[in-house]
């Protein structure tokens, strides 16, 4: 029964979604849905949440219903959904009237098989009667965590759901969302009343981004240089404020390239075209301040530049987390300057609040640790939210494609620059003291005074980028320290002493590596003037139909076609994200692209290879769901401490957690551990079924300390065992 209900699953990912094979967890959260189940599902953006409810909804008999906070974001996924010939439709105030009206009447003639619709509007009474009059077998509450007052989207309405969902027992309750902390975790679960509930977390890590950090100098020409090497792709340019937005967009504009900006500043109507031209590929490069993203489904976002540096890596993760949705390798650039850091921790002085003002330091210093970390960028960034990353080597950022080299002597730099620190008495910070150093004419070292110091001009052999370099790292190694309190003036330490002294002496790197430029675009071969045909007869049907392109293919399909040049229905519907009504609409199109340019080339189709297993990039399933699961498939508690080599406390602890989430468990590989005193094993469940299982204290109170705690916490999972 269960392998029959995965296999259907297996059969509608691939014809209709034209996938071949689950991502990790999805199977997992599908069969948990499937046997009406509640699940909580946290996975980050482009992780293939929406899925886990689409597949189900077609194997169920009823109605499947999606909650979603945004209008753009159901429209988004109903045409997709329409797309795949999937039927499909959305409730809520958009609608005209006699729209809204057919609409309902396709769903009472059972006509549907997801409905999208706005918290507020399943709240009307009219929709509630509805959908008691047919059969709803799952409710799906996507950016579930809206529901919580400690999210950041709070949405008062959908603290109502746990009230609709009471009108409908049968059904199901899926909850996703990209962003949950344990409290908003548990403010889900509490909320909706997830019932025996399993919680499914992905890794947050986004294998297909490359995470790339620069020095910020010149950030208009690093930009541009960027572009240059990013022709053709789309991207987003996060910037601090609506003025750097609206300069940074007329310069872009005025170097030929097609952008548009958006921030609060421009009316409702400019915003909502601009980001409709650049969702339907009709401009490149969006211009934006963090008022930008919130509900963009665009899959083929190749880049994500941060001009200025973001407030925290919550925000950097989220912003960056818009490249790449459809698993394209895409590239997340920051230009990294001291003087941001400064201008942030200037708002942040301005806080009265000192438990506010003390969280945002916190996380603006996580956030200067990513940029300047000399490792793997992946670490703080996913060890951020509490998860385990421990590759060697990511193969997709910056330090792990070229680490910087740490070998050189850096002790006569060291020297020069502090002994400048030292003559201008420890009172600029390093932007001054680089200026002093290359010799620079500014009036503020005229002020000073500071071009008659010995010191002036010393550096000038060295570029300004790679002494910004050389200072981050004199900081790093403890040579000097920024005075944070006022304006990061730099301090000369005991070590700086030593340097200065010759005492000891420092290796770092002199050169600053040069920014990776390994092309970004695609993980495989595929030909670059085929993708281009093939996109531009994209953009004409997306045109005609007027939607944006990416829901008629995605970048990753159009690379697949442009590497295995198919040229029939059967090796079209090989491809990656073509399923059976995608081919019926567009195959022959496609097919005559691709063999009007093979003709032309000479070229000839490539068989597609049968699909590999990909490897798991996803996290290893949470260790209390191994450990369950190992423990139910015979393997007893003290096997387990053998074998995995933890301690019993762990393995009850674990266990413990797994009947909490609602899985059940097997008492054989308990008993071995339970007192051999039959009267005692009585006293103690007496006790249990007295107290209630939550807490042990109580229990063992009331026992006098006739049995340890680790006896009841062995006695507590016998008692929540199946028998
Ligand atoms: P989320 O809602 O988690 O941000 P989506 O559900 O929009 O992500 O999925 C992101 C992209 O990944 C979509 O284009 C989706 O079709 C694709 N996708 C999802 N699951 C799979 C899969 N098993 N194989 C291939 N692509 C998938
Ligand atoms: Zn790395």
């Amino acid at each position: 029964m269960q392998n029959d209900i995965l296999n259907q699953a297996s059969v509608i990912l691939k014809n209709i979604f034209g996938y071949d094979t689950f991502r990790p967890l999805q199977e997992d959260i599908i069969a948990s849905v499937l046997n009406k189940k509640d699940a909580l599902v946290i996975m980050p953006t482009g992780g293939g949440k929406s899925i886990c409810y689409q597949v189900p909804s077609l194997i169920f008999e009823g109605l499947t219903v999606v909650v979603s906070p945004l209008i753009s974001l159901m429209k988004d996924q109903v045409d997709q959904m329409k797309y795949l010939g999937i039927e499909a439709l959305l409730l809520n105030s958009s609608l005209a009237r006699d729209e809204y009206t057919e609409n309902m009447n396709l769903i009472r003639n059972r006509k549907v098989k997801l409905l999208y619709v706005a918290p507020e509007t399943l709240l009307k009474n009219e929709i509630l009667a509805l959908l008691t009059s047919v059969q709803v077998d799952c409710f799906a509450i996507d950016e579930a965590h809206c529901i919580s007052e400690w999210g950041h989207d709070f949405r008062p309405e959908y603290r109502m759901i746990a009230q609709v969902r009471k009108r409908f027992p049968g059904a199901v309750c899926i909850a996703l969302t990209a962003t949950a902390t344990e409290r908003v975790r548990e403010d889900i679960r509490k909320s909706l009343e997830l019932k025996v509930s399993s919680t499914f977390i992905a890794s947050f890590n986004r294998g297909n981004l490359l995470y790339r950090v620069i020095q910020k100098n010149n950030p208009l020409q690093q930009t541009l240089d960027f572009l240059d090497e990013h022709k053709n792709e789309s991207g987003i340019i996060y910037a601090f404020s609506r003025d750097s937005v609206d300069r940074l967009y007329l310069s872009l504009k005025k170097h030929g390239y097609s952008v548009k900006p958006y921030h609060a500043g421009l009316s409702d109507q400019e915003r909502r075209e601009n980001q409709d031209l650049f969702l339907k590929d009709k401009v490149q490069i969006i211009v934006a301040t963090i008022a930008f993203g919130m509900g963009i489904h665009k899959t083929n976002v190749r880049f994500v530049i941060h001009f200025d540096l973001p407030k925290s890596i919550e925000a950097y993760y989220q912003e960056t987390g818009r490249a790449g949705r459809d698993g394209v390798n895409s590239t997340c650039l920051l230009l990294y300057s001291y003087s941001d850091v400064h201008k942030i921790r200037f708002f942040i002085k301005e806080k009265t609040d000192g438990t506010e003002r003390r969280a945002a330091e916190a996380q603006l210093s996580a956030m200067t640790d990513y940029a300047d970390s000399a490792s793997c960028r992946r670490i703080p960034l996913i060890t951020y939210f509490g998860e385990e990353y421990s590759t060697a080597n990511c193969g997709m950022c910056d330090n792990c494609i070229s680490p910087p080299a740490v070998n050189d002597d850096i002790t006569i730099q060291a020297q020069m620059f502090l002994s400048c620190v030292k003559r201008t008495g420890e009172r600029f910070g390093a932007g001054h003291i680089i200026d002093i150093l290359r010799g620079s004419k500014s009036k503020k070292i005229e002020d000073f005074q500071h071009n008659t110091l010995s010191t002036y001009g010393i550096g000038k052999d060295i570029s300004k980028s790679s002494w910004q370099n050389l200072g981050r790292q004199f900081i790093r190694n403890g040579l000097l320290v920024q005075d944070m309190e006022s304006f990061g003036e730099l301090k000369i330490t005991d070590k700086g002493y030593r340097v200065m002294k010759s005492e000891e002496i420092i290796t770092g790197t002199l050169i600053e590596s040069k920014p990776e430029r390994k092309s970004a675009a695609a993980g495989d071969d595929y030909d670059m003037e085929l993708f281009e045909l093939l996109r531009e007869k994209r953009r004409v049907l997306a045109a005609e139909e007027n939607v944006p392109p990416y829901i008629i293919f995605s970048d990753k399909t159009l690379m697949a076609i442009a590497s295995a040049y198919p040229q029939s229905h059967e090796s079209l519907i090989q491809v990656h994200g073509i399923g059976s009504n995608k081919l019926q609409k567009y195959g022959d199109v496609i097919i005559a692209v691709v063999r009007g340019y093979c003709t032309d080339k000479d070229i000839t189709e490539v068989k597609i290879a049968p699909v590999e297993q990909k490897p798991r990039e996803y996290l290893k399933t949470p260790r209390h769901i191994q450990i369950g699961g190992m423990y139910n498939s015979g393997i007893s508690a003290s096997e387990l401490v053998e074998n995995e080599g933890i301690t019993l406390k762990t393995v009850l602890s674990n266990l413990f957690k797994y009947v909490q989430e609602g899985y059940t468990i097997k008492a054989d590989g308990l008993r071995s551990l339970l007192p051999a005193d039959d009267d005692l094993l009585r006293a103690i469940t007496a006790a249990f079924e007295k107290h209630s299982t939550e807490y042990l204290k109580p229990v063992f109170l009331e026992l006098g300390g006739a049995a340890d705690y680790e006896t009841l916490e062995v006695c507590r999972l016998f008692y929540l065992s199946k028998e």
